[in-house]
């Protein structure tokens, strides 16, 4: 990877913004103390997803941005952009802007990426932001120093092999990542099969309910059947009885309607009816009553006999 300009605006003492070139060969920034060399490569660290605030000599990363001075007020966000070319010969233009309350974010060829894509983009090119590429101040007294493990990370990311371990500490912190779903999700199957057993138990009861009001439907209908049956047993009954006082009451209706013996004989009405055949006939003495034409009733035939005699009359 081949860095070939630096674009900053905001960043640090880089208030207005600036633009450092790096041609081919060797490029130096010469300056008075203070003027602000280490902050450019600062930058470049910045730019490849520096995470340490304490590295980039700031307090808190929001730091990074222009905090202002006696004639000029603080600024709101800070950018750096870094131009390079990579391996295959294609540009590389990556962007990091920092605002306050709103963190960092970045674009990789004026797309939207993730700080780790970022990291990565660098780590497959041998570079990045905690890459010994970059020698920064008091660094050679730090490689000097450096433990073995230290030394051999050093040496990994010559070789170039520092994007396979920055893939691996990703695919590791996966399985880690998954390794802690899968035990979560045993969790959930573990309270999920209580929940199947109480269900099962629970269908079970609407099964047996269900088969049960089934069975009672059936016998309420059976029930109400036979009541209807009896009740129209009862109803035809009934009208058969009906039907035979309604005749009785026609029969008697004609015998009333008959000719009677007093209409026949004249007599007035509330005389009283005569005396069947065969029995004494008394007469009242107030009775206005005729005797019957051609018969003379007497009870006195025979001594202590009842037996009426009928003597022909007139
Ligand atoms: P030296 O040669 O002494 O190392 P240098 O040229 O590397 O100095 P830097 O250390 O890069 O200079 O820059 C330090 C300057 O940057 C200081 O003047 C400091 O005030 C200024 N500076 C750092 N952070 C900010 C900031 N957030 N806002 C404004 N100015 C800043």
């Amino acid at each position: 990877m081949q860095i070939h300009r630096l674009k900053l605006s905001g960043f640090k003492s880089f208030v207005e913004p600036a633009e450092l070139r790096i041609e081919p060969g060797l490029t130096g920034v010469v300056g008075p103390n203070g003027c602000g060399k280490s902050n450019l490569l600062e930058a470049i660290r910045w730019v490849m997803g520096e995470t340490s605030a304490k590295s980039m000599r700031s307090g808190g990363m929001e730091d990074v941005i222009f905090a202002g001075t006696s004639t000029r007020p603080p600024r709101d966000f800070a950018e750096v952009v870094l131009h390079a070319q990579d391996d295959a010969g294609d540009e590389l233009v990556v962007t990091r802007r920092i605002e306050r309350g709103a963190g960092s974010a970045y674009r990789v060829n004026g797309r939207d990426v993730r700080a780790k894509d970022v990291a990565l983009t660098f780590a497959d090119a041998a570079t990045g932001a905690h890459s010994p590429a970059l020698v920064s101040q008091g660094k050679i007294a730090q490689v000097i120093a450096a433990r073995p493990a230290e030394r051999r990370a050093m040496l990994e990311e010559a070789a170039g092999i520092a994007g396979l371990h920055v893939r691996r500490k990703d695919a590791e912190s996966k399985l880690r990542g998954a390794e802690a779903n899968l035990a979560r999700l045993e969790d959930l199957m573990a309270g999920l099969d209580a929940q199947i057993a109480s269900l099962k138990r629970q269908a079970k009861q609407a099964e047996r309910y269900t088969e049960l009001t089934g069975r009672i439907q059936a016998a309420e209908a059976r029930l109400l059947f036979a009541r209807w049956r009896e009740a129209a047993a009862a109803a035809k009954a009934a009208r058969a009885a009906a039907e035979a006082a309604e005749a009785r009451v026609a029969e008697a209706q004609k015998t009333v309607e008959m000719p009677s013996p007093w209409r026949a004989m004249n007599l007035p009405t509330g005389a009283t009816m005569p005396p069947p055949t065969g029995t004494a006939w008394r007469r009242s003495p107030k009775s206005s009553m005729p005797r019957r034409p051609g018969f003379a009733i007497s009870n006195a035939s025979a001594p202590g006999s009842r037996k009426t005699a009928r003597t022909p009359t007139g």
